[in-house]
């Protein structure tokens, strides 16, 4: 059945859900809630609505669910699959308000916050009590607590502490059908019922709007090391991240960026890394409490650098050296996206499979004649391939490009990996989701979806 459009009644009719500052229906008030990150695509919603409370996202789902009008949940739009875009209208209701702490119970460890917190000022709260919530997506500064949960966020840190689903507990979250249901709580243990929680993380905003979110909490380590190490090629650097884990050393965070990604980000912010031009640099960094156990360990991975044929390891050995480093590494994407139009791939592989997935974009680029820019979480499997249009024809990007695609994400899943490891299947992903998933699988997806949301009116067009 074709989705209902918004008529100056229903118009009202949602208006009335929430207060004065909780809706917009003016083209230049909407149109930041018209597109995400995500390449340069852009859906209008037809009412922008900002609810404060469950209650109100509850009462809107309920209308919307009765009266057949689809509602695309929004964050703070840095997503990069279009997961936040209204592609079939109607409303975007946006969590932005819903923006508290509510609390941080240094008892159990645990925090409740809302979904529009931003992360990185959750992560400040928390380490002023000497805490810490890990997950750390690299647009951390401005992306939102709800829109981590929705698609599983994952960073740099993921390497030692895993992913967002790893410090989810706990949901507050309304079914489309307007519903409230709370999952898991402040419980290390739980095994009542199927996890809801786990379910609901990562789904997209497909199957419910979170509302509240417990996440486990712990303590800050004392001291943290980074490492650079310049590569004069890709795959030696690829390797010698493989090494670390076979000689058992487990980094806070390993990340890879080609010469090309290493450039556009220190042109960018017009400063450089300190160290010399190499065709491939890694990023090693740890966290323990004991200083003497870290300094053996970052001596241990600076001589397998060197073993896997770095050209010499640099280690920035004050917060202040680390901060500027990370903050140029932090700027990588968008710096990357600023050169051309764009299409990223988020592709994931076993973590010791990573020397054959450069190889595999390396020969799949080559053989389209495309331009790629790859750099990422390697100590997850993940890389990010940038494939920038640049003076490509707009025919040849029409015809070639999703093929490519295809041959690469057929190359990742024969590589044991996967169509994305942390940015959703989304919008743009959509017509390569039968690479990574066999049709019984999409099926039961497909009931999954029904179940929760019988008219497909949330997140519509999503994923399937
Ligand atoms: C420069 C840059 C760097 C990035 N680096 C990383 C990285 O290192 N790691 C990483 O994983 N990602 C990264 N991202 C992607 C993005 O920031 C993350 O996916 C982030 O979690 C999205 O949060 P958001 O608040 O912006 O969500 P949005 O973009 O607004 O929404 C994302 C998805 O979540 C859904 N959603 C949002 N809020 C809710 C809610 N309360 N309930 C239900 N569904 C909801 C939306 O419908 C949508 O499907 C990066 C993006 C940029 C631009």
């Amino acid at each position: 059945m074709p989705f209902t459009r918004l008529t100056p009644d229903l118009l009202a009719r949602f208006r009335a859900l929430v207060d004065e500052k909780g809706s917009f229906v003016a083209r230049e008030d909407m149109e930041k809630y018209a597109s995400d990150e995500t390449e340069d695509l852009v859906f209008w919603p037809e009412l922008v609505l900002r609810p404060t409370t469950a209650e109100e996202v509850a009462a809107i789902l309920r209308l919307a669910h009765e009266s057949n009008v689809p509602v695309t949940p929004r964050g703070a739009g840095t997503g990069l699959s279009g997961g936040a875009l209204p592609v079939e209208g109607g409303i975007c209701l946006c969590l932005e308000r819903m923006n508290r702490i509510l609390e941080i119970d240094t008892d159990n460890l645990m925090a409740v916050v809302e979904p529009g917190v931003i992360t990185e000022a959750f992560q400040n709260e928390v380490e002023k009590l000497g805490l810490f919530y890990p997950p750390d997506p690299a647009s951390r500064g401005s992306c939102m607590l709800g829109g981590n949960v929705a698609h599983n966020s994952g960073g740099p840190r993921a390497v030692k502490y895993g992913v967002t689903k790893d410090w989810v507990y706990g949901l507050q979250a309304v079914l489309p059908t307007g519903e409230i249901i709370e999952t898991g709580g402040k419980l290390i243990k739980n095994v009542t019922g199927y996890n809801l929680t786990q379910l609901l993380v990562g789904s997209e905003g497909t199957l419910a709007v979170v509302t509240r979110i417990t996440v486990k909490l712990t303590p800050l380590p004392k001291y943290t090391r980074l490492l650079l190490a310049p590569f004069d090629s890709p795959e030696a650097a690829a390797r010698a991240i493989s090494s670390f884990f076979q000689h058992k050393i487990i980094p806070t965070a390993l990340e890879y960026l080609e010469r090309a990604a290493v450039e556009a980000a220190e042109r960018r912010l017009g400063r450089t890394y300190p160290v010399p031009p190499c065709a491939a640099l890694t990023l090693i960094a740890l966290d323990g409490n004991d200083p003497a156990t870290l300094d053996r360990d970052v001596e241990r991975v600076g001589e397998l650098c060197i073993e896997g044929g770095a050209a010499d390891v640099f280690l920035a050995d004050t917060p202040e050296k680390q901060r500027d480093i990370w903050q140029i590494r932090r700027s990588t994407g968008e710096a990357v996206k600023s050169i051309s139009i764009y299409k990223e791939e988020d592709t994931v592989v076993p973590r010791a499979r990573l020397p054959e997935l450069v190889r595999l974009i390396w020969a799949v680029t080559k053989k389209y004649g495309i331009t790629a820019i790859s750099y990422g979480h390697a100590g997850d499997g993940n890389l990010h391939c940038n494939i920038l249009k640049m003076d490509m024809s707009d025919e040849r990007w029409e015809r070639d490009l999703p093929v490519a695609i295809a041959e690469i994400f057929r190359g990742v899943v024969a590589l044991g990996g996967t169509i994305s490891g942390e940015h959703g299947v989304g919008w743009v992903q959509r017509p390569y989701i039968g690479i990574a998933k066999s049709e019984v699988e999409l099926a039961l997806l497909r009931r999954i979806k029904a179940a929760f949301d019988p008219r497909g009116i949330l997140n519509p067009s999503k994923i399937f």
